[in-house]
């Protein structure tokens, strides 16, 4: 096979028609002994690098929801997430870069106190409106989005997550600019909509392996499905979650660690660095046949780090 370059891959110039700054992101190839015992190669698409704040797989799930507000007469996003969203960190900034109005729904209450998400997405604009759990539960409801209505004025609304079928389609944009020939395209799992739109992306002749950073996350296969019907060629990995969202181990901490020491690309714990593990792992238990190669997404979020 020939060496992993730069030349070796098709060069797709998003930022001919993007809205969103881009950067043409490298292909890392990941030199590990427990690779090479395996006879697998191992190749990790730095999109994290794409862009400083809106970065890895929220740039392109934000593209078409982003085109949509832009030609939407309100020119708001209304949005929902947790405290410490990636999705909201990277909607706000999407927001600010192009003078667009951006309000985000906050699951919980208020603290004094902002944390670092929080305070960026607010100094990039983002109107911040906090609602207690038990309400941020009713937010797919007409009743719950009409109040919204009434209090902010028009908007498109963005699920919490970032997950629809613009999102699916930006993903998906993605896939396709990749080369196809890899055996395995590798990617973390939080809502579903990244692996949904890498699914309907990417060269259907090979395997697409999501990892969950949830547990329990079953009912998430049913919408990948939606997304994707009739495809059959990908899996959900649900044995690498590490306690479930947010939730972490020092085991984890370690390999997270000991991957930058070795290989110099910083992952972390919420997201990318259970997908690595999850690589390494099923690569000890001879999940890959010799000879496969992976492509690997790192999915970034590593903003304030
Ligand atoms: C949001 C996020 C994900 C999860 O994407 P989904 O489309 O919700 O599955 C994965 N990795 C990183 C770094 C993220 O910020």
């Amino acid at each position: 096979m020939q060496p992993f370059g730069e030349d070796f891959f098709l060069i797709f110039d998003v930022n001919l028609y993007c809205v969103l700054a881009y950067q043409s992101t490298p292909l890392v190839e990941i030199n590990d002994p427990a690779f090479a015992a395996a006879g697998i190669r191992v190749v990790l698409k730095r999109e994290d690098l794409n862009h400083p704040h809106v970065s890895g797989n929220k740039w392109w799930k934000l593209k078409y929801n982003i085109e949509k507000v832009l030609q939407h007469p309100s020119r708001t996003l209304l949005t929902f997430g947790g405290a410490y969203s990636n999705h909201l960190y990277a909607t706000a900034a999407a927001c600010h870069e192009l003078g667009l109005r951006s309000i985000g729904v906050v699951r919980g209450e208020e603290h004094p106190l902002l944390n670092d998400t929080l305070q960026f997405v607010k100094d990039q604009g983002m109107q911040l409106h906090y609602v207690s759990r038990e309400s941020y539960r009713h937010k797919t409801e007409a009743d719950f989005i009409d109040a919204l209505e009434n209090e902010f004025g028009a908007f498109v609304l963005v699920p919490e997550g970032g997950s629809n079928e613009e999102a699916v389609q930006g993903a998906s944009e993605f896939a396709a600019s990749l080369d196809q020939s890899f055996d395995y395209l590798c990617c973390p799992v939080g809502t579903g909509g990244t692996l949904a739109g890498l699914i309907r992306g990417y060269n259907s002749t090979k395997t697409i392996l999501g990892f969950s950073v949830l547990k329990g996350a079953y009912g998430m296969v049913e919408e990948i499905r939606h997304w994707n019907p009739g495809k059959t060629n990908w899996q959900l990995i649900t044995d690498y979650h590490f306690g479930g969202y947010a939730k972490s181990t020092p085991d984890l901490l370690q390999f997270i660690a000991q991957f930058k020491a070795r290989h110099a690309v910083p992952l972390e714990p919420i997201y990318t660095g259970k997908m690595m593990s999850g690589i390494f792992d099923l690569t000890k238990q001879g999940f890959f046949k010799r000879g496969s190669t992976l492509l690997a997404i790192h999915t970034g979020g590593l903003q304030g780090k």
